[in-house]
């Protein structure tokens, strides 16, 4: 995917180490007993924390689009409702299709 995205994700204080976003997108979550953090293979400043204080966006093509939008799906699952992901093509694309939405 050659897509450039200013894509941020990152876990407020309040995560319960239930373990859903390690499991379903391990790429970008990785689950301890101290909470998720978002991993520094998939972030432009490389560190490996909750991200909750940097915001440091993700590396671009760290992940393709369809993991964009699945991103939003572990976002919504989360039970602790902790997880953001800051998306500047969340409102122009069908989550569905990934196709332009008319305006
Ligand atoms: S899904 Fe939410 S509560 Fe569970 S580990 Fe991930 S961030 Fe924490």
């Amino acid at each position: 995917m050659s897509e450039s995205l200013a894509i941020r994700v990152w876990v407020d204080p309040g995560c319960t180490s239930c373990g859903w976003c390690g499991q379903l997108a391990p790429a970008v979550f990785q689950v301890g007993q101290h909470g998720s953090e978002i991993s520094a293979a998939v972030r432009c400043d490389g560190s490996s924390d909750d991200n909750w204080e940097h915001r440091s966006p993700l590396r671009e093509n760290a992940i393709d689009a369809a993991e964009v939008r699945f991103l939003h799906f572990v976002a919504a699952g989360c039970p602790a409702q902790v997880i953001h992901v800051d998306d500047p093509t969340a409102n122009t694309q069908d989550p569905v299709s990934g196709l332009p939405i008319a305006s």
